[in-house]
């Protein structure tokens, strides 16, 4: 069934915009209390948030508290009357959940990427009623996000809402997960009815670029964010470098310049706005390739200069020009704009590895 039978109805989340944070992962009982009672005293934050089974990229490292970890976030939602959310990665974790009445589920990037593993998630949820946020998928592939709230729409669950992480990206950049913020308006232009959640942490990865990454989400109309927060930030057992204290997050909450107030939204959010948004995005990220692509020329340099060869060497102009007409062929660029554009590029290059040679 095409998701647009199943999931039609824009379901209404409980605030907007809502906004969910808690410790990348539960580590204490004595944590997870103090945390939970800072946010939820504060009213700013909606739905707490902690992982409990930690998908680590290699093994080795804190895997999560595991099951006990549900009691900790339901002992702490009776507590201060906030609701829970954990991630879930398996079919016997989503039992795990359940048994404990988590108020909402999400799936992480690491498991959006694997269809057998979110069809075994949404098989377990059949004839569930609760709502699912699911992550983007790792990778840039819009369709892969897709599939999987095709797969959660298949098994019943009506309110699904998508959450932006950021994308794996190779190569350092200011991000540590690319936030293409062009994709995440793509797939809600694709996906109106489903609440899209931003994830500055995870974008990030580093807390002090956290508040633009905010800001940003908040003028793209953004319906919510997910942050982590943790008592001792320095001191937590995952994702470290990019947490902040509830304080410091309530500070931010309350630093944010809703837009929704001085923006006049009807006009602000039409498809031609978001359309420009792509534009600027693209343009950051093809100049941040062009920065990058002119570092690898001045390593060039370097090796040329340490074995001394020429500068310019006919051949291999003739190779990149060739192959970039071919490429830009089948994305529908003329042949004079690709010259003139290498052109500019390769001049830009040359001077750079001059420079190096001449020093
Ligand atoms: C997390 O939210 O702590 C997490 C593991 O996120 P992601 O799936 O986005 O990496
Ligand atoms: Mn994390």
């Amino acid at each position: 069934m095409p998701i647009s039978t199943i999931a039609s109805k824009k379901w209404a989340i409980p605030h907007r915009p809502w906004i969910i944070s808690g410790p990348c992962s539960a580590e204490t009982e004595q944590q997870v209390m103090t945390t939970a009672q800072k946010l939820a005293a504060s009213q700013k934050v909606h739905l707490f948030r902690a992982g409990i089974w930690k998908p680590r990229t290699k093994p080795g490292g804190f895997e999560g508290v595991g099951a006990v970890g549900l009691e900790w976030l339901s002992n702490a939602r009776a507590a201060y009357g906030i609701p829970i959310t954990v991630e879930v990665a398996t079919a016997k974790q989503v039992v795990e959940a359940l048994k404990f009445s988590v108020d909402v589920l999400w799936i992480g990037a690491r498991t959006t990427v694997n269809p057998f593993s979110v069809q075994e998630i949404a098989d377990a949820l059949k004839g569930v009623n609760i709502p699912v946020l699911i992550k983007n998928p790792l990778n840039p592939d819009l369709e892969l996000w897709t599939g999987a709230i095709e797969r959660m729409a298949g098994a019943g669950i009506e309110q699904i809402g998508l959450i932006h992480r950021g994308f794996s990206n190779y190569g350092n950049t200011d991000y540590r997960n690319a936030p293409m913020w062009h994709l995440a308006i793509e797939m809600k232009l694709r996906h109106p009815q489903l609440p899209m959640i931003n994830d500055p942490s995870h974008i990030c990865g580093r807390r002090d670029i956290l508040m633009e990454v905010m800001q940003r989400a908040v003028d793209l109309d953004f319906d919510g964010l997910m942050i982590e927060s943790h008592p001792e930030p320095e001191q937590a057992w995952s994702d470290a470098n990019q947490q902040v204290t509830p304080d410091r997050l309530i500070e931010m909450l309350e630093q944010v310049r809703w837009r929704a107030e001085d923006v006049n939204s009807d006009t602000f959010h039409t498809a031609l706005d978001a359309l420009r948004q792509q534009i600027n995005q693209l343009d950051v990220e093809m100049l941040q390739l062009l920065g990058r692509r002119m570092q690898v020329a001045e390593e060039i340099g370097r090796y040329k200069k340490e074995n001394n060869i020429t500068i310019l060497q006919a051949g291999r102009w003739q190779e990149i020009v060739e192959n970039a007409c071919a490429r830009g062929e089948q994305v529908g660029l003329s042949r004079e704009f690709i010259t003139r554009y290498l052109e500019a590029v390769h001049m830009e290059s040359i001077n750079r590895q001059k420079r190096i040679l001449d020093s």
